[in-house]
């Protein structure tokens, strides 16, 4: 890692914003607290926002965006959408956080497990990466084993043994992908291609007494939506339980999102039964630090304090944030999960039509109503398929939308996300930005 100051672009058509990420860049490395916000892989200036109100963000220059990130999934019902605002104002008026249990959490917890069928017991936490960091961590202590497979091209936060993605070989042991992370500690994790079940069988065959955990997203949505393929589910199930591993479904993303059960509510129940434990973020929180994990009762029965694997939060099951999550899973009806099948349908469905007319070579692929436009023909299965596209055409499309006032996700590896707030408004807005965008992405600068 060099450390050579950071560069900052700066544009003449977001001054504020290049303002702000000039200021943001002497104190914040990079400028950003979290990576992909940079637009590393578009360029140009990322947009520092002043405010969201329902499918809309304005930016520091005053500029009116439709979002199509929808924070990375939480803003499910749009931002600053009232009936939460006021359960939020509520929670705050009472005191921001005790050092004690409180009601909301016990309500958020109630929710998660009445919603999502073999979760019995659930712990909250404060983000997805401590969700499943710990849901791994609990997976080796109760198989008293090690390793851990994932898949490549799934995001399962920043858990040190979790980043590895590189290397796709049968039970080859990875190599980190991030500087800092011990070679012993990806070393206990197996990674192997997504929807590549002979891969994970023979893994097994070779490592299965060692195997603690296989995690994976329920639908990947880190690679772009890449939904599993029918009988991988299953698969991963009779694995698991034949060779005494656990299967941890990562749910951060798809949680509460595909369905007021998520992925399983669209998938499951499963023949081979049902994953030992998930994970869950994002929605949950409704745009605050919530996240969760759980599942089987006698599992989760050997956390601290009733069992040996500790965990722990200063901020777990903080008021405001429960309360917030809470809000937000209460308003999630099936009118809302109706709505955003019904946008996402209709701006996925223009898209196509655009590209198509221009020419751009294109597939969209789902998991509920999280989908993806990949900049390649053909249907993709795992990473390697995903990393198969024209990427440079992404960027095009994506500053032609941004230039028009639709905020989409800054990579070509992500979901676009909507709310039950994208009115008629909103996606007319999308729709009349899409012909310039496709003539954008069809020619090469
Ligand atoms: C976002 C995400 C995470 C990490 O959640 P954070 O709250 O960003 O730590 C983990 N798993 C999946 C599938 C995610 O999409």
């Amino acid at each position: 890692m060099s450390s050579q100051p950071v560069t900052v672009q700066t544009t003449t058509d977001a001054p504020a914003s290049a303002a702000l990420l000039a200021r943001a860049g002497a104190v914040i490395p990079g400028g950003v607290n979290s990576p992909v916000r940079a637009f590393r892989a578009v360029g140009g200036t990322p947009r520092f926002m002043a405010s969201g109100s329902g499918a809309w963000l304005t930016d520091a220059d005053g500029k009116r965006y439709v979002d199509l990130i929808c924070s990375w999934g939480p803003m499910i019902l749009g931002h600053a959408h009232p009936d939460v605002l006021a359960a939020v104002n509520n929670a705050a008026a009472q005191g921001f956080s005790f050092g004690t249990p409180s009601e909301n959490e016990v309500l958020l917890a109630e929710a998660i497990v009445a919603r999502v069928e073999p979760v019995e017991q659930v712990r909250l936490v404060s983000s997805g990466t401590e969700a499943t960091m710990s849901a791994i961590r609990l997976a080796r202590g109760f198989t008293g084993r090690d390793v851990v497979v994932k898949f490549a091209g799934c995001y399962h936060g920043h858990v040190d043994a979790l980043l590895a993605s590189a290397g796709s070989g049968v039970a080859t042991f990875a190599l980190p992908d991030s500087a800092g992370v011990p070679r012993s500690s990806a070393g206990e994790t197996i990674v192997l291609p997504y929807n590549d079940l002979p891969a994970l069988e023979a893994a097994f065959a070779e490592r299965g007494h060692e195997i603690a955990a296989v995690i994976t997203e329920a639908a990947a949505g880190n690679m772009g939506v890449v939904p599993p393929a029918p009988g991988f589910t299953e698969g991963l199930l009779r694995l698991t339980k034949e060779h005494g591993a656990l299967l941890v479904s990562d749910e951060v993303m798809t949680g509460f999102r595909c369905s007021a059960s998520g992925f399983y509510g669209l998938e499951g129940p499963y023949a081979a039964g049902a994953p030992d434990l998930f994970t869950f973020g994002k929605v949950m929180g409704g745009g605050f630090p919530a996240a969760a994990f759980g599942g089987r009762a006698d599992v989760m029965a050997l956390l601290a304090p009733q069992g040996p694997v500790y965990q722990a939060g200063t901020l777990s099951g903080n008021p405001v944030a429960s309360a917030a999550g809470l809000a937000t899973l209460e308003g999630c009806t099936p009118a809302v999960y109706e709505r955003l099948d019904t946008v996402s349908r209709a701006i996925a469905d223009a898209a196509s039509a655009e590209l198509a007319a221009a020419s751009v070579p294109h597939t969209i692929q789902w998991a509920g109503s999280m989908f993806s436009v990949f900049f390649r023909d053909g249907a993709v299965a795992n990473y390697d398929d995903a990393k198969d596209q024209d990427t440079a055409a992404f960027r095009r499309f994506f500053h032609s939308m941004l230039s028009q006032g639709v905020h989409l996700p800054p990579s070509a590896f992500e979901s676009w996300f909507v709310s039950a707030a994208h009115d008629d408004e909103a996606v007319n807005h999308v729709m009349g930005a899409l012909p310039a965008a496709a003539r954008a992405a069809a020619t090469p600068d």
